[in-house]
């Protein structure tokens, strides 16, 4: 949403903040140009003023929060994807839903390009989120065929850096928590398993690129650097000169072994890829976590 009122766009948030939290928007407060609506998105929206674009990116995307939610995040994927195509059909916008690289499941086809149909467990703990996500890329495609309703869909990979909570669960911010704490790093498995990660300008501009480019197929947005989750704990461990070492933990269920995009379709389409390289934004996300910790020690001397 910075990206949006920086290039001039009035924006309205809607957010029942069952993971999002006002600090990461508290900065735009009292802004013209800027509205807050705290709202259930699986609830009837009504907004009384013209809408150009619908960014549908509602939902719990840590597997710790949508293991804990998975009725709700069933929900929000379905009947809160169903609204917010709703919405831009009553206002004649242009929709984008925030689908994911979990829609690929545990995936057999390596890169993951978009044409590849997946591998998903439905009825396996990530079934909530892949299911919900999945219905929702067909739900998007059924209002373009239906209605004739512009729509985008963009496939999301792991993505990290400054305002993720602490205790989100995902890797990035466990590790860096973890590190700078001097606890274990919680290693799930033997750390085989493979991750790619972007940050979150390179992700931002990404879609932004999409919302305004004439694509209507899905569109993977990831950084394709890939790494296993042990080489990401070692690197973690040297970037924030830790002293913390690996603790191994037991892999969860239908956790998938790899994933990288193939971000062809992007390079080619919307002319983008990752310009931020993984030590830079790593180094950039420990100084936010390390500030942050900083400013909450004082705090809650003062409060004490
Ligand atoms: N992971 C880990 N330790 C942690 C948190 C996650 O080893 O404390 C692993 C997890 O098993 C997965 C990878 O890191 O293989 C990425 O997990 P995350 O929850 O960030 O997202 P995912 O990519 O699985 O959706």
């Amino acid at each position: 949403m910075d990206l949006l009122l920086e290039r001039g766009h009035r924006v309205i948030v809607l957010d029942n903040l069952v993971t999002g939290s006002v600090e990461n928007i508290a900065h735009h407060a009292g802004k013209a140009a800027f509205r807050f609506i705290q709202q259930d998105v699986t609830e009837y929206l009504f907004l009384d003023e013209p809408v150009n674009y619908v960014w549908h990116f509602a939902s719990p995307a840590s597997p710790v929060d949508y293991l804990e939610l998975p009725i709700q995040t069933l929900k929000v994927g379905s009947l809160g994807t169903h609204k917010a195509l709703g919405l831009a059909l009553h206002k004649g916008a242009r929709f984008l839903l925030a689908s994911t690289s979990e829609i690929y499941g545990d995936p057999l086809v390596h890169p993951q390009r978009e044409d590849y149909w997946g591998n998903v467990n439905p009825i396996g703990p990530r079934g909530c989120y892949d299911e919900a996500k999945r219905f929702a890329e067909a739900l998007t495609m059924a209002y373009r065929k239906e209605h004739g309703l512009q729509t985008r869909i963009v496939r999301i990979f792991n993505t990290y850096g400054p305002r993720m909570r602490l205790r989100d669960g995902r890797v990035v911010p466990s590790f860096i928590g973890q590190a700078l704490a001097g606890r274990p790093l919680t290693v799930y498995g033997d750390g085989s398993q493979t991750r790619s990660f972007c940050y979150c300008s390179d992700l931002i501009e990404g879609i932004y690129r999409l919302m305004m480019s004439r694509e209507w197929r899905p569109v993977n947005i990831g950084n394709p650097r890939e790494l296993s989750v042990r080489q990401f704990a070692e690197t973690i461990i040297r970037l924030t000169g830790s002293r913390s070492r690996i603790a191994f933990e037991p892999l969860p269920q239908d956790d998938p072994k790899q994933r990288q995009p193939d971000i062809s379709r992007a390079r080619r389409i919307l002319h983008w890829e990752p310009k931020v390289d993984l030590e830079d934004g790593l180094r950039r996300t420990i100084e936010w976590f390390k500030s942050r910790t900083v400013r909450k020690r004082i705090s809650g001397a003062r409060a004490a």
